[in-house]
């Protein structure tokens, strides 16, 4: 006969805290496997990078150190999630698998689709769990900010660890995944004490000067939380960083900071809402009004860009720093997707996957609907064409995020580091440089693109076409006047405790 187990599938939810999962398998007497799949298919696809993988690897580590001291382990095993069931149905009885929800790509919605599929077809019950404020089958957004609010203020899931037996996987069951990707100390640590330690120094000091830098590539980089790639693959979960915030609100000198800070975190799930409810949204405009511009795609244009040649110093600083640090702040994120969507016309799509490999906080269902709103395809938000020099004077004024990322720049004076092409031949000798051969000339002119590109989305905007889709968009997508976010004032429960000990 064989031995009947449970499993416990960890995807974007790499933390032992507050872990319906976890504690739902905890509670239920059966031999439990604690799996984590390293998928073939997840990372060969084009938004995956190395990146992610060590952030994983990292934050695996971390989960296991912890686990070793009650003689636990999370098995990574290196094989796609359906081939590896399938080995493990042939020696166990598989009960139930505990996880949590997933907003992923489309590769990770098929397979999911297929796990369901194969579960139904095995007899084993897969209980899954809402990730954060995210709700699955929702239909309008008549009272997504009250639920997220209640969700953010439930008790935080504590499992009792001698409760939970674990089964032991047999020998060459499965391929274990061999732990290959080594460190980088530039990017940021994966792993809940990581993500612990950023949440401890951001709500004890460098949030004061949240909302003035946030905007800022630079300063961004200190005052903004960082907590983008722990939410991202779950070493912390939005409710222990929501209530440790309000916790730390009482002691700030700065609580609109932390204020505007709880905005943010809610948008985190307002906008992995939309995806999860639209997630065509990855390879499709949402207003199907845009199909007919930007259709055609110029690889001169897209290289120039990927690879910082655009001749505009702080767009090209801005890929050089996402490409070896893995971090921007949203502005600049901002800016990278209307210079290349507006400016150099390209359809997002041959823009998305590029940027999903950079960001070391890649999460399909922020990813994919901020792009498109920057893209203005959204068809229900205001159009932005952010003038690249603008932001830079504004943004960067003295220069030292673009020489930072720009060496080549580095002699430019003040006067010129924004428009260096302005700079005359004097000029340039002066500063060491030949603008067209060291440095690009600009690839495109911005009056020009910013004005064609202004007619043309605006005149898109408000045809019939467009119009039209905004009607199920406005009713699917968008809050209620009376649920925007200056109604995100929930008290704590009374007695809460600071969670996660920070
Ligand atoms: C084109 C584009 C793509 C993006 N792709 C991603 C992505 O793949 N993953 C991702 O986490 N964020 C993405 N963002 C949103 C935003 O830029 C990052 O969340 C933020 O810069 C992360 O820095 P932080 O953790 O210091 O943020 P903080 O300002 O400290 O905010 C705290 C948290 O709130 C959430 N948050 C903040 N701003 C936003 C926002 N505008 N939309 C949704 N949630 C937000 C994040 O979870 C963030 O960690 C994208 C933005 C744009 C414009």
């Amino acid at each position: 006969m064989k031995t009947l187990i449970n499993i416990v599938w960890f995807k974007r939810d790499l933390r032992l805290t507050d872990h319906q999962p976890l504690l739902r398998a905890s509670e239920d007497s059966t031999p439990v496997l604690l799996l984590y799949f390293f998928e073939p298919s997840i990372m060969a696809a084009h938004d995956s990078d190395e990146r992610h993988w060590r952030f994983v690897q990292e934050s695996l580590l971390d989960m296991n150190n912890a686990l070793s001291k009650m003689n636990l382990q999370i098995q990574a095993i290196d094989g796609e999630v359906i081939a590896s069931l399938e080995k493990l149905v042939s020696v166990f009885e598989v009960k139930k698998i505990f996880s949590h929800q997933e907003t992923g790509n489309h590769i990770s919605y098929q397979r999911d689709l297929a796990v369901a599929g194969f579960c139904q077809q095995h007899n084993i019950g897969w209980h899954e769990y809402p990730t954060n404020g995210v709700i699955r089958g929702l239909k309008t957004r008549k009272d997504f900010t009250a639920r997220w609010l209640r969700t953010m203020t439930a008790p935080i899931f504590s499992v009792d660890w001698t409760k939970l037996a674990t089964a032991s996987l047999p020998d060459n069951l499965l391929k274990p995944f061999d732990y290959r990707f080594t460190a980088n100390s530039v990017f940021q640590p994966g792993g809940s004490s990581a993500a612990h330690r950023y949440l401890k120094t951001f709500l004890n000091a460098r949030h004061v000067n949240y909302q003035k830098h946030i905007s800022k590539p630079e300063e961004s980089r200190k005052s903004c939380s960082r907590l983008s790639p722990y939410l991202a693959w779950g070493n912390v979960s939005m409710k222990e960083v929501y209530r440790a915030t309000l916790h730390a609100m009482a002691q700030s000198p700065n609580k609109s900071s932390l204020r505007f800070f709880t905005h943010r975190l809610h948008w985190h799930c307002h906008f992995i809402q939309k995806f999860e409810s639209e997630c065509r949204m990855e390879f499709e405009n949402l207003n199907r009004g845009f199909d007919e511009i930007r259709t055609e795609i110029d690889k001169k244009l897209v290289d120039a860009w990927e690879n910082a040649q655009t001749g505009y110093p702080l767009i090209d600083a801005c890929i050089n720093c996402v490409k070896t640090t893995g971090y921007l702040n949203f502005r600049m994120r901002s800016l990278l997707v209307s210079f290349f969507t507006h400016h150099l016309w390209q359809p997002w799509q041959a823009g998305a996957h590029f940027l999903a490999r950079q960001f070391l906080d890649y999460e399909p269902g922020i990813h994919y609907p901020q792009f498109q709103m920057q893209a203005g395809t959204m068809g229900v938000n205001t159009i932005r064409i952010y003038n690249p020099v603008k932001q830079s004077i504004d943004h960067d004024p003295e220069g030292n995020f673009i020489r930072k990322w720009l060496p080549v720049l580095q002699r430019i004076p003040n006067t010129h580091i924004h428009e260096p092409w302005r700079m005359t031949s004097e000029e340039q000798t002066l500063a060491g440089i030949t603008i067209g051969v060291d440095y690009p000339q600009p690839i495109v002119a911005i009056a020009e693109t910013a004005r064609f590109a202004r007619e043309h989305l605006w005149r898109t905007k408000n045809s019939v076409a467009v119009q039209f889709e905004n009607k199920g968009i406005l009713k699917k997508h968008t809050k209620r006047k009376t649920e925007k976010e200056n109604t995100l004032r929930a008290p704590l429960p009374a007695g809460d405790t600071m969670p996660l000990n920070l």
